[in-house]
């Protein structure tokens, strides 16, 4: 007999008070009491296109539980935004009249791997300067049912039909592990295997540097991977601009991420905003590459081109500076890919999500 969860280990409630069905790992199925085999009802609503006009197709005893005790409300798509490039950024509102966005960006016209943009709060609390979502102030975190919701949907809406072909970023709006119980929960969730069963390789958890997360990330299973934007070469320059480096600084960071002690198939990315005049020199690049250390030859350094919006007088770099930086950075072992903003025209690239 499988013991059942005790109740403070299942999902926190939404708002009508009741778990969400989409935060729900299988065992906690049975836990509630659910009409049938809870990895097939587990599977079931994992599904994007069960949820085709919010009507699940499940049959009645489930749908009947289901009234009764989860929350099944999906996030609402309410504006869609195609951009040129052929990412879309939809703007989804929440049970509570809350809107995030959430970016959808296929690969390649011809091949239908896409990657996932997702959101993990409404606003963020970390104030970085350069960052529009960092502007708007923190208004609430994101439940884990809201987070696999947003997958569910953006599935439903611009597909792809095969879940292998996924890739999940926590980039979107709001710092994850400033809510990192409500994001591992859906991690384990999306990871499960009766469920959408996204490798943990493809799923990428972005952080502004907060090491007490990062430590604790470090220790979970399923451990997705890390990202870590730096976004400066030194602490005077990165407390500046990412107000989290005054709380723990780079000496500190590069710890956590010895500790973090990656698997020989484990990759960082490290992001890196190149600001105009801002962190762009010849002395940054040297700088970032002491700091890496090691970890260059192997790990991912990720530049960004600043992505101008209203909130910051901040403007994208030269692109012969950004050239030098990158040849610079090579030549001394670096691993560098130049990141292909997606979206920019409907302001749906880095650091330019809003509440809208
Ligand atoms: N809060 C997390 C994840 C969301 S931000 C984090 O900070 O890592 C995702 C990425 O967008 C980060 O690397 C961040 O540095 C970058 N970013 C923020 N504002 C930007 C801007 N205006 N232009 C380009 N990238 C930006
Ligand atoms: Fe928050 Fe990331 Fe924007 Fe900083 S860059 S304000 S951590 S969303």
């Amino acid at each position: 007999m499988t013991a059942n969860p005790h109740p403070w280990e299942l999902p926190a409630p939404e708002r009508s008070g009741k778990p969400s069905l989409f935060a729900l790992l299988p065992e906690e199925f049975e836990a509630l009491k659910a009409p049938g085999r809870a990895d097939h009802i587990f599977a079931q609503t994992q599904h994007p296109w069960a949820w085709v006009e919010d009507r699940p197709r499940v049959n009645r005893a489930i749908r009947e539980w289901m009234e009764a005790h989860v929350d099944a409300v999906l996030p609402t798509p309410v504006e869609r935004h195609t951009s040129e490039d052929g990412s879309t950024k939809l703007v989804l509102e929440l049970s509570d009249g809350e809107r995030i966005e959430a970016v959808h960006m296929p690969r390649e016209v011809r091949n239908p791997r896409v990657t996932l943009c997702l959101s993990s709060q409404v606003g963020c609390a970390m104030g970085c300067t350069f960052c529009a979502t960092g502007a708007m102030g923190i208004r609430r975190n994101l439940t884990a049912g809201e987070i696999v919701g947003q997958v569910l949907v953006l599935l439903r809406e611009l597909g792809p039909e095969q879940p292998h072909q996924i890739t999940l970023v926590f980039m979107g709006m709001g710092e994850p592990l400033h809510n990192l119980d409500h994001v591992h929960r859906a991690i384990r969730v999306l990871n499960h295997e009766r469920g959408l069963n996204i490798s943990t390789r493809r799923i990428t958890v972005s952080t502004s540097g907060l090491v007490s997360g990062i430590e604790k990330l470090a220790t979970l299973q399923p451990r997705p991977w890390l990202a870590v934007s730096l976004n400066a070469s030194h602490d005077e320059a990165r407390s500046a601009v990412m107000p989290v480096n005054r709380a723990w600084n780079l000496t500190r960071l590069r710890q956590a991420l010895d500790a973090w002690k990656p698997s020989p198939k484990e990759k960082f990315t490290f992001e890196y905003v190149l600001i105009h005049g801002v962190n762009d020199t010849p002395e940054d690049a040297d700088r970032l590459v002491a700091w890496l250390g090691e970890l260059r030859h192997a790990h991912n350094l990720n530049l960004i081109r600043m992505n101008e919006h209203s909130a910051s007088t901040f403007r994208e770099p030269q692109e012969d500076r950004l050239n030098a930086f990158v040849a610079r950075l090579k030549d001394q072992g670096c691993f560098v890919t130049v990141r292909k903003s997606r979206g920019r025209d409907v302001q749906g690239a880095c650091g330019q999500l809003i509440r809208p």
